[in-house]
């Protein structure tokens, strides 16, 4: 049992937000009280310091980490000059278990300790990043990330193989999630099989759709019909689907999603990055889809979620404390873990963060780190009640 002292700000399940200085006491990985109060006995002393939910990116790439800032201004050329080529090093699995020993380390120093990852191309190459993952002891929700056409040969796998790889991987992963790179280089045999497997094990699955109009143009060239309706024909569109982007959706695709309980990463760094477009937050609490918050490495150059929080301010007109709750029980909601994840609640996992902060008031502190968060503001990064990393 043990027992942590600092500015608690949190929200709650109740959607209320928190805000005291107090006393954490976590006990084999779950918090078990929160208080006011002294709690007798020893403590952590982090009186000058906030303790925040762990952060939550609801969509990362693994493989992408060594790639952050290569400049293109077209997404499709981006990924033809930078990605491919540096995603293909992943099928040696030696490179790929060193990469995720760097990208799981960043994740922990950025205080993050849930993420959905889209992992390497290939299934032993996943197997391997999932082993070091397991290291860092953070909540991880990864697949192999599969694709069938329009991209190198070496990155290219088949409906047979990539069937049988999910098929494997869930049967020793729970948190085993079917990642599909995008319809543009992703068949519908492909898509429509592949989620079958994912319906028999009740997988998570991830896709990107609508980031740019130049790729919506190839969707309906490949497929002739809109984004969300291959997605949906395909059977990928359910309530543990998460889709990034989302950015040029006509009200017709945004019934379709909400009305398939599917949820939206936001990643705003990399929509500025990339000149995608600006996702409108009003037309997803229209049509009451959840949202959290994704870095998308390295469409997006920045790990740290606080300055993903500032990118997300600048594209809508939200609140820090909005933001602030898109960021931790938004992500939890979106990656279907707020029972156990997400806030600072006694029988949830001890996922927290302590950050250096400035300023009075909760709206001054929360605005504070939106505009000024970085790195260097996380001194201790702690996951089912043990510390990942400290100062
Ligand atoms: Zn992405």
């Amino acid at each position: 049992m043990t027992t942590y002292r600092g500015r608690i700000i949190t929200f709650t399940d109740s959607r209320k937000i928190e805000d005291f200085e107090g006393y954490m006491q976590v006990e084999h990985g779950i918090i078990k009280k929160l208080s006011k109060e002294k709690i007798t006995g020893e403590y952590e002393d982090y009186r000058d310091y906030l303790i925040l939910p762990g952060f939550i990116d609801t969509h990362v790439h693994l493989p992408q980490v060594a790639i952050r800032g290569k400049w293109s201004d077209d997404l499709l050329k981006w990924l033809e000059n930078y990605v491919f080529p540096e995603e293909k090093r992943f099928l040696d699995e030696d490179y790929a278990r060193k990469m995720s020993r760097r990208f799981f380390g960043e994740l922990v120093r950025n205080g993050t300790t849930s993420a959905m990852v889209y992992g390497p191309p290939s299934r032993e190459s996943t197997e391997a990043a999932y082993e070091i993952a397991d290291e860092y002891g953070i909540n991880v929700f990864m697949g192999q990330t599969l694709m069938d056409m329009n991209v190198p040969d070496e990155l290219k796998t088949s409906t047979k193989k990539a069937v049988e790889d999910v098929g494997y991987m869930a049967e020793r992963r729970e948190n085993y999630v079917l990642t599909l790179r995008f319809a543009p280089s992703c068949s519908m045999e492909l898509m429509r099989e592949t989620a079958k497997i994912a319906k028999l094990y009740d997988l998570r699955i991830q896709t990107h759709i609508s980031e740019q109009k130049g790729e919506i143009e190839v969707v309906k060239e490949i497929f002739n019909k809109g984004y969300a309706n291959v997605y949906d024909t395909a059977g990928v569109l359910t309530p543990k689907t998460v889709l990034a982007h989302g950015i040029h959706l006509s009200e017709e695709e945004l019934r379709l999603i909400s009305s398939r309980g599917s949820k939206i990463a936001h990643c705003p760094s990399s929509n500025f990055f990339l000149h995608s477009g600006v996702m409108k937050m009003k037309n997803m609490r229209k049509h009451g889809i959840s949202v959290g918050l994704g870095s998308d490495i390295a469409g997006g150059p920045y790990i740290n979620m606080m300055e993903v929080m500032r990118d997300a301010y600048y594209a809508n007109p939200l609140s820090p404390m909005e933001i602030f709750r898109l960021l931790t029980l938004g992500g939890a909601e979106v990656l279907g873990i707020s029972d156990v994840t997400g806030t600072l609640e006694p029988g949830k996992y001890g996922d927290f963060t302590i950050v250096k902060y400035e300023g009075e008031t909760t709206e001054d502190i929360l605005a504070n780190l939106t505009f000024y968060g970085n790195e260097n503001r996380i001194v201790g990064t702690y996951s089912h009640g043990r510390q990942v990393w400290g100062k």
